[in-house]
This record gives structure tokens, C-alpha cells and sequence, in this order.
């Protein structure tokens, strides 16, 4: 295979960011581009213009992706996908996702410039509203793209009224055929997104990259503890049935399963609680609280939970209060062909500082393994800080990371048996 030098423009890539980040709503803190609003609509056709610009075919799917294509050699291979989104959490930054997007941008232009053509056509994704919207999902266009979008979903309203089938009509997409135009197992060849780290780690261990070994099974539980409300002056210490210190006990027993070594790492977190009935002056009957653990490791969860249940089965017995856990959602972790991360891991690793490492949250790659291979690489996120007008990475580290997925595409081009 012959060698390039593969060298993103530093430049260009901050003149895009920032580019991008002029279309944001005025009214909103941080840089804020929700979804199906005149600044994320500004921000595509600025975007669909640079895909043009360089002579790619663009189209918006039926989900309304915003989707721009070089040809491949070879029409026999199905294409590679590099994407992520331009839509931001309110109040968010101007990198999350948008990196994404614009580093495939800059793939294309690289292999524009370097006479480059792929075997596989390619195709560069922004996919349409990633971050958790008005209609209660995420990852709406990569849903759509993998007919993972219901027609339910399809009929919700945001609080203005706007169905998201008119949502997705209003960004160029057609909702009544995203079941027919939907890509299936076989469609896509591989699919790339690189994303900043959204966490700590590579900015504490001092690395560049890191190459996502899967994105992480999420369970959450609804825990109900009872006690008995009682005056908060009358009620000695032992004659009460304190639901919030049980609960407090509880939510620490948590914690401290979740510090143990595992052969996966474990995350786990009590972030809603619902004291009743709320008085300074009364000991709380009853605590409500939602817990959540995340693992890239399945079995290990379903442990965690077991123990989690016995121990706090104790602690509630021991106050003479009852626990009760109703299990609200489970979702399967995504894991990355070993295959696929060590082509990663050898095109990080001829770019810059590279450790494998988990997911801790959730992309368009969720959807998108439904039906191809995935893979992913992490740049360094400062301060480990996202969905934040503070969320940063250097354009330096932003070039890295494009420069990264650009050789692992040109090693991934090279191989006929990507479909697995
Ligand atoms: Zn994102």
C-alpha cells in the first residue's frame, strides 16, 4: 500500500469550528443549536455548501441526515460511514459532535487534495439531532437511517406543538419512507465517528487518543424505601423509621460496590431523589430515588444489582424500613470488533498517545452497530468538561484526531471483508 502524508489543516478545521459556532440561538447560553431550529437549519446549509464545495454528491435521507458521498472504485463495496452531529444540548459547546462532521469534511478534502479515490465509496454523516430532545429520544437520525425510528416516536410533540414527522419533513427528510429507505445489515461497511472523550481520562493519563473498545449496557432501578413520617422534635433518635438515612445508607452501599476492582470498569449513580414529604420539621416517610449503573460488561452489572439488592435488603431490615427496586430500563452494551479496534489502535498509535478505553456515554454508533461494524476514537476533552460553554479540546488535539481516523480509513479501504 502506498504511504501519504497525511496532514490535516489546523487553520481550516478552527475557521469550520468556529464557523459553525456563529450559528447559534442568540437568546441561549453557551453555543446552543437544538434541532429543527433556524440556527441548526443556517448551520447545515453552511455545511452542505463546503460538502458541494469540493465536489461531493450531497442528499438528505429520508430521516433527514445530511449525507455527502465520494465514489468509490469499486460500486460492488458498500460504503464507509464517518459521521456525528451538529446539534447541541442547550447551553452546550462547539465541540461535541461538530468535530465529528467536520473532521470527515476534512478527510474528504484531504483525499481531495492527495489525489486519493477509495475502493469504497464514502460517505460523511451529520446526523440529525443526537442529543436528547423535546420528544424524549436521542439519536433521532441515526434511529431513522437504521429503522430504529417508530411511528409512535414519529407522531410525539415537543412542548411548542411540532410533531417530530414535521420536524423531520422541515429538515429535508421524508418520515413516511424512512422504513423503506432505512440501510440494513449489509448496506454499510463500516461506520467511524471520532468524538471528543466527554471525560477526564486522557487528559489525566496525558494521552492523545484513545480508541473505544464499546460503549457502555446502562441499567437503571427505581428504589422505594419506606419509613414512617413523624415530628422531627417529639421523635427520639432511636424511636425514629428515617427513610432519607436509610436511603442515604443505601445510595453509600452503591457507591462502594462500584469502587471495587472489576475486569470491566464500573460507574454507578444516585442522581434523583424525591424525599416525602419534603419538611424541615418532619423525618422523611418515604424516599424515591432513581439509580443507574454502566459497564461495558453485562454480567458484571447483573452482580452489581444482586449484591446491591441484598445489602441494602439489610440495612432497610436493620432500620425497620422496607426497600423496594423496580428495574426502569436496561440497554445492552456495543461492543467494537477486536478487529476493527486494532486497526484504530495502529493508526492512533503512528498519530499520537493512544490508550483503549470505554464509552461512558452514548453517540450515533449506538444505532449504527444495528447494522455494520463500528468504531470509534476519543480525543481529549479539557478539564473532562461536555455539554458546557467551557467543553474544550485544542485544535491541535482536533487535527490528531482527524488525522487518526484518516489513516485507519485508507487501512480499513484496503480490506473486502469489513461486512461481519
Ligand atoms: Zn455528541
Amino acid at each position: 500500500m502506498k504511504t501519504y502524508t497525511i496532514t490535516p489543516n489546523i487553520e481550516r478545521i478552527q475557521a469550520d469550528i468556529e464557523k459553525l459556532a456563529t450559528f447559534v440561538d442568540p437568546e441561549k447560553p453557551g453555543w446552543t443549536r437544538r434541532p429543527f431550529t433556524p440556527w441548526y437549519f443556517q448551520g447545515r446549509e453552511w455545511l452542505k455548501n463546503q460538502m458541494l464545495a469540493i465536489g461531493m454528491e450531497v442528499e438528505v435521507d429520508s430521516a433527514s441526515n445530511l449525507i455527502g458521498r465520494i465514489q468509490g472504485t469499486n460500486p460492488q463495496l458498500p460504503p464507509i460511514i464517518i459521521g456525528s452531529h451538529t446539534d447541541t444540548v442547550t447551553g452546550g459547546g462547539r465541540f461535541d459532535g461538530i468535530i465529528g462532521v467536520i473532521g470527515g469534511l476534512e478527510i474528504a478534502r484531504m483525499l481531495k487534495e492527495l489525489g486519493i479515490t477509495l475502493r469504497h465509496s464514502l460517505e460523511i454523516v451529520d446526523f440529525t439531532a443526537e442529543e436528547p430532545s423535546e420528544f424524549g429520544i436521542s439519536t433521532i437520525g441515526s434511529r431513522g437511517m437504521v429503522d430504529n425510528l417508530s411511528e409512535e416516536m414519529l407522531i410525539r410533540r415537543d412542548p411548542s406543538g411540532l410533531a417530530l414527522r414535521e420536524g423531520i419533513l422541515m429538515a429535508g427528510g421524508k418520515p413516511d419512507e424512512i422504513n423503506s429507505y432505512a440501510r440494513r445489515r449489509g448496506d454499510v461497511a463500516l461506520y467511524l465517528e471520532m468524538h471528543i472523550e466527554q471525560g477526564p481520562v486522557l487528559e489525566q493519563t496525558k494521552n492523545k487518543l484513545g480508541v473505544v473498545t464499546g460503549i457502555v449496557g446502562i441499567h437503571r432501578y427505581r428504589v422505594i424505601v419506606d419509613g414512617k413520617p413523624n415530628h422531627a422534635g417529639t421523635t427520639p433518635m432511636n424511636m425514629r423509621f428515617d427513610a432519607f438515612t436509610g436511603a442515604a445508607q443505601i445510595a453509600l452501599e452503591l457507591e462502594s460496590l462500584c469502587q471495587k476492582e472489576y475486569r470491566e470498569p464500573i460507574v454507578g449513580t444516585v442522581g434523583k431523589l424525591n424525599v416525602e414529604p419534603n419538611a424541615s420539621n418532619v423525618i422523611p416517610g418515604k424516599v424515591i430515588f432513581d439509580l443507574e449503573v454502566r459497564s461495558l460488561d453485562t454480567a458484571i452489572l447483573e452482580q452489581i444489582i444482586k449484591e446491591f439488592k441484598k445489602k441494602s435488603t439489610n440495612i432497610a431490615d436493620y432500620r425497620g424500613l422496607t426497600v423496594h427496586f423496580d428495574c426502569l430500563s436496561k440497554s445492552e452494551p456495543i461492543l467494537v470488533a477486536p478487529e476493527i479496534q486494532n486497526v484504530l489502535e495502529a493508526a492512533c498509535k503512528e498519530t499520537g498517545s493512544t490508550i483503549l478505553m470505554p464509552s461512558g456515554a452514548g453517540h450515533d454508533a449506538n444505532q449504527l452497530a444495528k447494522i455494520t461494524p463500528i468504531g470509534m476514537i476519543f480525543v481529549p476533552s479539557k478539564d473532562g468538561r461536555s455539554h458546557c460553554p467551557e467543553e474544550w479540546t485544542s485544535y491541535n488535539d482536533v487535527a490528531l484526531g482527524i488525522e487518526a481516523i484518516a489513516r485507519a480509513l485508507l487501512s480499513f479501504d484496503q480490506l473486502n471483508e469489513l461486512v461481519v
